[in-house]
């Protein structure tokens, strides 16, 4: 979709504030670096409007500083000192033009100086800055220009840039230089390329300049956009999910409320479905919650001495009901040596409730389940396994396994899941406590999950 976004009010400094007269001086001489003062200054104010890069904000302190307070800029001050005493000096002379020329010299090197620490700085910037004239003509294009709108972006004279962008830029430069300053324009759109690559474009007056440019900034935003289909594709997939046992709930409740159900035992086993579906419903929401706590950053891992042959012999015994149930024996094997980890106790304890109750379910009746505690003294840290000799995982579904809602094929006849187990299990090792996950597996042999979490210092002590 190209969108071409009107025209938004312009922030503009107060008057006076930023003219320097050092950047009409080297505009004199060197255009497009002593430009860049005012020309980082319609960066600057548009790009933070748009959403703020913090480059271009250091850029604009930089600019700004550098065409106010001569003070600020050591080097540049140092300069100009000289550049003084040097006249002073030739002044006492007896020649008059010899302090004059001294003088110019001393400036003009100045300026060089400045000049080139902003041409540098144009230059440093991540995203496509170019200056560009009423015919759409580039003053100046930076080397990121190049790499987005091709290697003839950055030659001065031509529309090599202005034609790689798309059409509504050229008239985005258009409408603010005949507005004179009060607009600004924001385009999202895709490039001419191959690849039609989606930017976010800025078109701004370069204000105060005596000759009509604008400056545009072009920014790659394919990361965003992906990002964006992600969250999409998630949200699809999580409404897919809650819908299916909410259809399931609401079919079962109508039966119920319309008294159709005269026989007893129909009755109570519907109410078991109702029971059983509305626990799904409430483990999914509490597992897309976890994880999109810990993808977004907020939860914390409150970090204690976890000794996993104690937690490993608990989590064993919770799920031994069930493991009767279906008549699959459980074992724990545990290590001599102490197994001990900085770890979040909780979260531990859920990473390996989920793998165990995952064995079970995924076990045919009378199967085996069986749990081991180790430590890698290479890798210092504990590893867990949960292995059953149930149905096995086939090679293409492994490297999915892991992902949000990925259930295996006819796994869904044998027990009911939400998919999400694993994934929140690798976010609660990996990303919380910088740990690694992993699954062996075999059709028709059994699968072999395990984790491993880090030791700290104080538990190294302690083994
Ligand atoms: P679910 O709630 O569906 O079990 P998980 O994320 O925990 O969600 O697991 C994802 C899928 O991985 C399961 O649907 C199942 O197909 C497969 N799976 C997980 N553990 C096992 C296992 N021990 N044996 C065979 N398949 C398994």
């Amino acid at each position: 979709m190209q969108l071409d976004q009107g025209p938004t009010s312009n922030a503009r400094r107060p008057e006076g504030e930023g003219r320097g007269i050092t950047p009409w001086i080297a505009l004199a001489s060197i255009p497009v670096a002593a430009a860049g003062g005012y020309f980082v200054d319609s960066i600057a104010t548009g790009w933070m409007i748009a959403g703020g890069s913090a480059a271009v904000a250091f850029c604009a302190t930089m600019f700004f500083t550098s065409s106010d307070q001569d003070d600020s800029q050591p080097q540049s001050a140092a300069k100009a000192s000289a550049a003084a005493a040097a006249a002073r000096r030739a002044q006492a002379a007896a020649d008059p033009n010899a302090g004059k020329d001294a003088a110019s010299d001393v400036l003009a090197r100045a300026m060089e100086v400045r000049s080139t620490e902003r041409t540098a700085l144009l230059h440093a910037i991540t995203d496509a800055v170019l200056l560009v004239d009423s015919h759409g003509e580039t003053r100046f294009a930076n080397k990121c220009a190049s790499k987005l709108l091709g290697e003839h972006a950055t030659d001065a004279g031509t529309r090599h840039a202005i034609e790689a962008l798309p059409p509504q830029v050229m008239r985005a430069v258009q409408a603010v230089i005949e507005a004179g300053g009060s607009e600004r324009r924001r385009i999202e759109a895709e490039l001419k390329d191959s690849a039609a690559t989606p930017v976010a474009v800025l078109v701004n007056l370069v204000s105060d300049c005596p000759q009509a440019l604008a400056a545009i900034i072009v920014r790659d935003v394919r990361s965003e956009r992906e990002a964006d289909r992600m969250k999409s594709e998630f949200v699809a997939k999580a409404s897919h999910e809650l819908r299916t046992p909410l259809a399931s709930l609401r079919a079962y409740a109508e039966l119920l409320a319309d008294g159709e159900v005269e026989d007893e035992n129909q009755r109570r086993e519907f109410a078991g479905v109702i029971l059983s579906e509305t626990g799904r419903l409430s483990t999914l929401v509490d597992r897309m919650l976890d994880i999109g706590r810990i993808e977004s950053g907020l939860a914390r891992a409150n970090l204690e001495s976890v000794d996993f042959n104690d937690l490993c012999l608990r989590c064993v015994e919770e799920q031994q009901g069930e493991a009767n149930r279906r008549m699959i024996t459980m074992k724990v094997t545990r290590t001599e040596r102490a197994a001990i980890a900085a770890a979040d106790r909780p979260l531990m304890k859920q990473v390996i409730l989920n793998l165990l109750s995952n064995a079970i379910k995924y076990t045919p009746d009378g199967g085996e389940v069986s749990v081991e505690v180790d430590t890698d003294n290479l890798a210092r840290s504990v590893v867990i396994s949960v292995r059953d000799n149930g149905l096995g995982i086939p090679e293409h579904a492994i490297p999915r396994l892991f992902g949000k809602f990925y259930r295996v094929e006819n796994h869904e006849k044998f027990a009911k899941g939400t998919g999400l187990g694993l994934n929140l299990c690798r976010n609660i090792v990996e990303a919380m406590h910088g740990g690694q996950i992993g699954v062996d597996s075999k059709v028709g042999v059994g699968s072999r999950f395990w984790f491993a979490i880090p030791q700290d210092h104080a538990a190294r002590k302690a083994a």
